[in-house]
């Protein structure tokens, strides 16, 4: 446990983690959890409704995003 302290100490990243700030897309509204996997928020926010989001984009939707951008 003291281990642990010490490295969220020297490691804030870590400790945003932790805090459970994880990333949404942008787009779609999907979340992306701890195990890299992007779920619909509405299922997800029902067990982390503590969490705040970080905004990004799903690989999914960044595919839609550059094949529209080279399509125009
Ligand atoms: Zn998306």
């Amino acid at each position: 446990m003291r281990a642990l302290i010490e490295k969220l100490q020297k490691d804030p990243e870590d400790i945003k983690t932790l805090q459970g700030i994880i990333p949404i897309c942008t787009s779609c509204k999907k979340i992306r959890d701890d195990m890299g996997i992007w779920n619909h928020i509405e299922a997800y926010s029902i067990v982390h409704y503590q969490t705040k989001f970080t905004h990004g984009t799903c690989p999914e939707c960044a595919k839609k995003f550059i094949w529209n951008n080279f399509n125009k």
